[in-house]
């Protein structure tokens, strides 16, 4: 984004928002008209996004923390399945290892794509959980939601009955 005709980035308004602990910024912004007005427009998103965050799709209790401890390396489960094994139990564990990598793919190469940043994957209870992040508040509510249904659609096209069912959270912005 391009800065303010006073000067001021974008990024610099988000940052104050965020901590307001910029005594020379705050001085600045009490007499700018201009960036009294970007400022009262991102208050505006940042609410609207609070609200997303709350409301439609709960993020299930400790889901983020989960996921997060996954990508981080704790992966008690992975690669544990003893070769060759033939029982239903292993077949299923290796089928469920085989959904997930193409469910990350995917959605890394989608939300690339989207501009987003994926912090994070994990199937639970047969349903996708995608933990995502992204720089801007307002774009970021649409782009989560575009991200969901193009996930559910190519999912659907390369797994058909065994693709999850879709849940992009939005965790964090900035
Ligand atoms: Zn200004």
């Amino acid at each position: 984004m391009s800065p303010l005709p006073c000067g001021r980035s974008i990024d610099e308004l988000v940052a104050y928002l965020a901590d307001r602990d910029d005594p020379e910024l705050t001085a600045h912004v009490a007499g700018c008209a201009q960036c009294a007005a970007e400022l009262a427009e991102l208050e505006d998103r940042w609410s609207s996004v609070r609200l997303v965050a709350v409301t439609p799709v709960p993020t299930p209790p400790g889901l983020v923390s989960r996921v997060l401890a996954a990508v981080h390396g704790v992966r008690p489960r992975l690669g544990s399945a003893p070769a060759g094994f033939d029982q239903d139990g292993g077949r299923v564990s290796v089928a469920e290892r085989a959904v997930l990598a193409v469910c990350r793919r995917l959605a890394v190469e989608l939300a690339t794509g989207l501009g987003l940043h994926v912090r994070g994957t994990a199937v639970e209870d047969g349903e996708l959980q995608v933990l995502v992040a992204a720089r801007y508040p307002a774009p970021a509510i649409s782009v989560a939601d575009e991200l969901r249904s193009q996930l559910s659609r190519e999912l659907v096209e390369h797994l058909g009955d065994a693709a999850p069912v879709v849940h992009v959270h939005l965790i964090d912005i900035g």
